[in-house]
């Protein structure tokens, strides 16, 4: 079986540690250098994006990280974890880096401070093997991607006064989501995510 490890510096890590293993796979914190190395795959979860920043610095995790996803580790990005693989951010807060991997511009907390947190139904048949079956999308002080690469697949958009904001992405190993599938007890965005370590395990 393959080992996922959640990035465990701030956010909503207990959710997608249990939504991991509800998919049947070895899921851990990662805190530290030395449990980077056990994973095969990692989510990054929502949170404080500059938060994160921040402490995956202070904890000497940043230069690890960029190196097993320059290498081929499989990430997953909810929220702040997205903005986290963003390779660019519309006015990034004073300072503010990013992971980067993903050929795209994100905009922090882009969907405005009257909707701050807003739930929305999706279809990601294209990548769910063609099951149209809804998925119930909860976004709080979300991002939104504003351009993406030749390379970054769109999976999933919401409109916006008339414009399609693309709201997961895929691009290779990576994988990032505007909204907390780790919320609402749906497992199929883990479960994608399953398929794709175990798919690079399998490939190595
Ligand atoms: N607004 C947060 C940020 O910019 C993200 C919010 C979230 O992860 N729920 O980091």
């Amino acid at each position: 079986s393959v080992s996922i490890g959640v990035l465990a510096v701030q956010g909503d890590v207990r959710e997608h540690l249990d939504t991991l293993r509800a998919c049947g796979v070895h899921a851990l914190p990662v805190r530290r250098p030395a449990e980077l190395v056990q994973v095969d795959g990692l989510v990054l979860p929502g949170g404080e994006s500059t938060t994160i920043d921040r402490l995956l610095r202070a904890f000497h995790l940043a230069e690890p990280l960029q190196e097993r996803l320059a290498a081929g580790m499989p990430a997953y990005g909810s929220c702040a974890g997205m903005i986290l693989l963003a390779d660019r951010l519309v006015e990034a807060h004073a300072g503010q880096q990013t992971l980067g991997g993903l050929d795209m511009l994100v905009r922090r907390n882009a969907f405005g401070r009257q909707v701050d947190s807003f739930e929305a139904d999706l279809d990601l048949a294209d990548v769910l093997g063609g099951d149209h079956e809804p998925m119930r999308a909860v976004f709080i002080r979300a991002p939104w991607v504003e351009e993406v690469g030749d390379d970054v697949e769109v999976l999933a958009s919401v409109e916006v006064d008339g414009v399609s904001r693309p709201v997961a992405v895929r691009q290779d190993h990576l994988l990032a989501t505007s909204f907390h599938p780790e919320v609402t007890g749906d497992p199929r965005i883990h479960a994608l995510f399953v398929r794709m370590v175990r798919q690079a395990r399998d490939d190595a």
